[in-house]
């Protein structure tokens, strides 16, 4: 039997756009093939900031926060002015937050809105000052069990110990904590269940890798 015979869908690249592929495709019934050239799994992804933007979606709603595709249409032709790829930028003002909602329901994709992360043109018409970037929910990456090794480790500036990583929300209690005792005593707790389970980025990778 020839590989065009097992599958139905073959991609190359599992990084971002690869693995959303695949997943889709996997989710709709299709026999999937993902190769990837490296060693690991996540490609840019992995080191990135992880946030997606996502003009008018629905979470936006949730958190009190009004957009609508039109303002989004308006904030792009003054961002990219010249109408350059008009039906592309169409496709994705129709579908993108169809899209998140499609990966929340089928797959462990969970999103939320970073409220207050505004538009890298937050003076241009249509703009806002936040909500359109959507950033995951934190995921226990020991659920991925010896898989886990298989994903690209994120760069080391964005962790700490050498491995813990760290919600944006706690960042400002980090450089707090010697000023605030409610900062120092969430700093302790996060710091705490990190070294309790033991488990940091860069030691699981080593430990399930050595195994
Ligand atoms: C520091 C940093 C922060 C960023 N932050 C953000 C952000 O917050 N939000 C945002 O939207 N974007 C961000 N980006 C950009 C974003 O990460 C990338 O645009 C995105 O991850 C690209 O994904 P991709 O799947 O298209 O390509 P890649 O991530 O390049 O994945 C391609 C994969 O294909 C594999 N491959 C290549 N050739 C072959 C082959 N012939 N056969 C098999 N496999 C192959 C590669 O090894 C790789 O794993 C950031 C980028 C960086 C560097």
């Amino acid at each position: 039997m020839s590989i065009a015979d097992e599958y139905d869908a073959i991609v190359l690249g599992a990084g971002a756009a690869g693995m959303t592929a695949a997943a889709v495709a996997a989710t709709g019934g299709l026999r999937v093939l993902l190769i990837e050239k490296s060693a690991q799994v996540g490609g840019t992804a992995a080191i990135s900031g992880g946030m997606v933007w996502i003009p008018a979606n629905a979470k936006m709603a949730d958190a009190g926060i009004t957009d609508t595709v039109e303002q989004a249409r308006l904030y792009l032709r003054h961002c990219v002015p010249g109408g350059f790829n008009e039906h592309l930028r169409s496709a994705f003002l129709a579908s993108a937050d169809a899209a998140i909602a499609y990966l929340e329901r089928n797959t462990s994709v969970r999103l939320k809105p970073v409220v207050n992360y505004p538009d890298y043109y937050p003076d241009l018409p249509g703009a806002t000052g936040g909500g359109r970037v959507l950033e995951p929910v934190a995921f226990d990456g020991r659920m991925l069990g010896k898989h886990f090794r298989l994903l690209r480790p994120p760069l080391p500036e964005f962790m700490l110990f050498g491995g813990m990583m760290v919600d944006r929300a706690d960042i400002p209690h980090y450089r707090k904590a010697g000023r605030s005792s409610l900062s120092a005593a969430r700093v302790a707790c996060t710091s705490a269940t990190h070294w309790r389970r033991g488990c940091c980025t860069r030691c699981c990778a080593r430990t399930s890798s050595s195994r």
